[in-house]
């Protein structure tokens, strides 16, 4: 929060302030999302698998590229923790600092959450969204963030002194270790800031801190996605549940979540993973 000012206001504070913004990231070069294709590749589909994730831990699964993943709320309010990963090079995994660049602090139909560098290309396309009516409320909050980090017990330690183990980032940790056959330090490494599916979140009017506040989904709702690659997905039941009150303590109501996966019954054979970013690579040297 930043300190009122103690510095002289120059004369023309008023005119710089009036400046109008601009967008930094211009997203109209991205390639438009191509409505017809997902909804013809979403509307016959198999299903093909699916994973429960009991509440407080998390849960991996792979989708092949083409495929589609529903990630489903059951039983109760629960907000969920999404990590994604290139299946075939763990180094690829998801963005969101860039994704919130390029799409906004929420994400809905139609955004791709965008791969880090040096690949920097969609891994995946939201085609359904059942909250997408929510909008943002009077107090700037919306669902399915990219504006926040992940609970971890790092933070958790930093402002309680308290230990604490199954904050989304433990999860996720413990979880793509056992998929992986890695140690929990190289799997941790991997352990990514995340898509708060579900959760709602924004910044206050006043004094411009992120808040969260309960989350409307509704056991039935769901976020769904397109695959654009071969992906490992992870996904952690925060144990904040429906982040109304407090996460990473065991305090709260929690539930589990669902991630289903389909195969289109479109063909496909012409369709292929978006390419690599086309950037050189040189830095100028
Ligand atoms: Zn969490």
């Amino acid at each position: 929060m930043k300190p009122s000012g103690v510095m002289p206001i120059p004369n023309d504070a008023e005119d710089r302030r009036d400046i109008t913004p601009v967008i930094c990231y211009p997203n109209n070069n991205l390639q438009n999302y191509d409505r017809a294709f997902y909804d013809s590749v979403k509307k016959d589909m198999k299903f093909v698998k699916k994973i429960i994730i009991p509440p407080r831990s998390a849960g991996t699964i792979e989708i092949p590229a083409g495929f589609i993943f529903r990630i489903l709320s059951i039983d109760g309010p629960q907000v969920g923790d999404l990590n994604i990963w290139n299946i075939n090079n763990l180094d690829e995994k998801f963005y969101s600092g860039k994704t919130r660049a390029l799409h906004g602090t929420h994400v809905g139909v139609g955004d791709r959450l965008w791969s880090s560098f040096p690949y920097l290309r969609p891994m995946a396309t939201i085609i359904t969204d059942t909250l997408d009516w929510y909008g943002f409320d009077r107090y700037g909050g919306s669902v399915h963030d990219v504006i926040g980090t992940r609970c971890d017990p790092y933070t958790n330690n930093l402002l309680s002194g308290k230990q604490y183990h199954n904050c989304c980032h433990s999860n996720l940790t413990r979880a793509l270790a056992d998929s992986q056959s890695l140690h929990l330090d190289e799997a941790e490494r991997l352990v990514h800031d995340v898509l708060n599916v579900f959760m709602c979140t924004g910044f206050t009017h006043d004094t411009h801190q992120y808040f969260m506040k309960a989350s409307p989904v509704r056991p039935g709702d769901y976020l769904e996605m397109f695959a654009e690659n071969d992906l490992l997905v992870g996904l952690s039941a925060c144990p904040g549940g429906d982040c109304s009150s407090e996460h990473s303590s065991d305090v709260v109501k929690c539930y589990p979540l669902i991630i289903e996966v389909y195969e289109p019954i479109l063909d496909l054979s012409n369709w292929s993973p978006p390419h690599l970013n086309k950037y050189d690579r040189t830095h100028g040297d």
